[in-house]
This record gives C-alpha cells, structure tokens and sequence, in this order.
C-alpha cells in the first residue's frame, strides 16, 4: 500500500512517502528551530502558524521526491497525538481532507508509536522487543508486543532526556534545542573530572528522573567565578552525559532482564546521542543482547515513522473516521485502542 505520512505534533512539518510500511520513498521534514531558537523553546501560536504555511510545501516535496502525483497515494496517516493540540491539528485536518477528496482510508496513528517501530524501515526487528524512547517529551521504556500492542515498564518522574540536554545546553548559553550540541562538546572532555548525580540508578524499578542531574549542572555553573569554556565547557558537558547515558543504560539492561528479553530498540532524538549509542553497544556485546537504532533522520521527528502502524492498520481493514480529534495527552498503551479494544 502506498501510504501519505503527515506529522506536525511540535515544531517539525513533515511528509513521507512509504509503501507497505517499509520502503521510504521520501521523507521530508522541514524544521521550524530557527522561529523558535529565540524564544529557548517552542512557542505553539507560532508553531501551529508555521505548520500551515510549510505542510503543502513538504506534501508537494514529497510526492515530487517519490515520483509520483497525489492520484497514486492508497493511505494517508497521520499523527493524532500527543502533542501541541493546535499544530496536531495541522496534520489531522489536511489528512482528512485529502482522504475524503480522494476518497481514500487514513488513519490516526500515536507519535511514540511511530518513534518505537522507525526501526522498521530499516530492519525487521522480531517482536516482541524492549523500546526506550528518548526524545523532547518521552523517557519512557515499553514492552513492544506487536503493533498496537504497548506496555509501559517505566518512565521518567519529571523531566525527559531531551528536556534535561536542552535545558543544560540553554543554561550554558549553547541555544536551543540543545542535545546534539552538547553531545559534540562532550566527546572533547572528560566524563570523570566533573561527576554529577545518577538518580533512581541503584533503585529496583524501571523509572528515571533528570531534573536532579540537570538542577546539579545549574548549581556547579553558579559556584563557577568565570564563563565556562574550552575544555572545562568539554569536560562538563560530558560529565552531564555520562551521568545521563549510564542512567539509560542501566534501566534498559534492567527492563531487559525483568522481561527476559534479548531485544532492545532505541529510539526518539536523543537515540542520536553518540554517548548513548556507545554505552548500549557494549552493553550488549557484553551482555549479549541484540540493540537496534534507527539512522538520526529516523530517530528525531519525520513523517515515515508512522507508515509501519499505518499499514499495518490499514491492511487490517481499520480506519480512522473524519470525526477524530486530536489528543494532546494519550499514553501509548492506549495506542491501538481505536481499532483493537474499545473505543476511546
Ligand atoms: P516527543 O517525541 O517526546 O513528543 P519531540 O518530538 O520534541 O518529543 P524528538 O524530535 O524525538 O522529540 O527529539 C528531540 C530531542 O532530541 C531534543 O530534546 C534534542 O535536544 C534531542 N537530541 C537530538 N540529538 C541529540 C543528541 N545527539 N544528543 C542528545 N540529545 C539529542
Ligand atoms: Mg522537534
Ligand atoms: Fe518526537
């Protein structure tokens, strides 16, 4: 099936497309962090605003990419949440439209659940599978028992892991966001002159917590008596990293062996973290599990990710009706519960 992706759930428009789940024939994102940049966050007004003036020039693109006109598309998917309410509905009302001018199935899919099964388009990775999904607003780690099929093992208390990077990169004046900066400036430094706390690492659970870690950060740069640069700017960051990485090691090799599982899959922006890939990779030749990343594009927000649900979905025979709403708050559990369980 050939499949239009829409996603607009933060500051990313993108449009992707995919056939059958698994062969991406383009994928355009375009990014809206200059406009936001200012403001050290995103500011949904302008968020939604950007998303309507750049989602026929990504549609465009993309079908322009793949070779092919709008009359060739099957499918459309798109993100229905969570995410910013208003730049959610970017992506959903222009999937419905284009679905019921051509007449055409479509269909809501989760965010998180597009993060977790990126890794299809590059690989098969059998289910079921352990996902720890680091990205802006998620540290959660999940139980991927099939497509629609999610349960949480733990997640983060307060802050994610992104949020923690990108917070720690504004309060040293790095910009916004934050986290492949500060990933850079770490693999210059030491991890072990400066050491910051490792919360929940030694409690058996599968939760996390990364305010204290960065609350730390701000209080060394406050007892600090000059700017911080060059190399303690280096041994800093990457003290920050090390703290941060060795926590998300830890816990997934932990959900790992509370599961039983030999399958890990990371995924969301912060999957690109070099830190982050090295630590699990010789986790896993050391402990014997497989670990699976998608490529950057794929793990920080695009529109492919969620032609694996969609088709899945829709090859099942489910659709979304044209009076689905957006939800800005749905907990990926809850994922599949349009087309498997009740309705929600
Ligand atoms: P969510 O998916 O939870 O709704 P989001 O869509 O905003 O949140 P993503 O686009 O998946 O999040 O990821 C963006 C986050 O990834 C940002 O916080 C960014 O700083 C972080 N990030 C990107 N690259 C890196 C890196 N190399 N190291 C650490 N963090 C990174
Ligand atoms: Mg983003
Ligand atoms: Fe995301």
């Amino acid at each position: 099936m050939l499949l239009l992706c829409l996603e607009s759930s933060c500051d990313e428009t993108a449009a992707a497309v995919v056939r059958d789940g698994r062969e991406v024939l383009s994928n355009i994102i375009a990014s809206q962090v200059d406009v936001h940049a200012r403001y050290g966050g995103v500011v949904p007004e302008l968020a939604s605003r950007k998303h309507l003036e750049a989602m026929p020039v990504v549609i465009e693109d993309a079908l322009e990419r793949a070779g092919i006109g709008i009359e060739a598309i099957e499918g459309i998917a798109v993100t229905r949440g969570p995410g910013l309410v208003g730049a959610l509905l970017v992506a959903l009302a222009t999937g419905k439209a284009l679905a019921f001018a051509r007449d055409i199935p479509w269909v809501g899919v989760h965010h998180i659940e597009g993060h977790a099964l990126a890794i299809q388009l590059e690989q098969e990775v059998t289910y079921p599978f352990v996902a720890l999904i680091v990205s802006g607003g998620h540290t959660h780690l999940y139980l991927v028992e099939g497509v629609g099929h999610y349960r949480i093992l733990g997640r983060t208390l307060d802050d994610a892991a992104g949020e923690a990077y990108d917070k720690v990169a504004k309060l040293l004046g790095l910009g916004y966001p934050g986290g492949a900066v500060v990933d850079r400036l770490a693999a210059e430094g030491d991890p072990e002159s400066i050491v910051f706390p490792r919360p929940l690492l030694h409690q058996d659970n599968l939760d996390f917590s990364f305010s204290g870690i960065k609350t730390a950060v701000l209080n060394y740069v406050k007892k600090q008596s000059s700017e911080i640069s060059g190399s303690h700017l280096n041994d800093l960051a990457a003290g920050f990293q090390r703290a941060a990485v060795e926590v998300l090691t830890a816990k997934s090799l932990r959900a790992l062996k509370a599961t039983g599982l030999r399958r890990l899959v990371v995924a969301g922006g912060v999957a690109c973290n070099r830190g982050l890939r090295q630590s699990l990779q010789q986790a896993a030749r050391e402990g014997e599990f497989e670990v699976f990343f998608p490529t950057p594009l794929l793990c920080t927000d695009n529109a492919a990710m969620l032609a694996v649900a969609a088709d899945a979905y829709l090859s099942q025979g489910h659709r979304s009706a044209l009076d689905l709403n957006a939800l800005a708050g749905w907990p990926l559990d809850r994922a599949g519960d349009e087309f498997l369980f009740s309705s929600i």
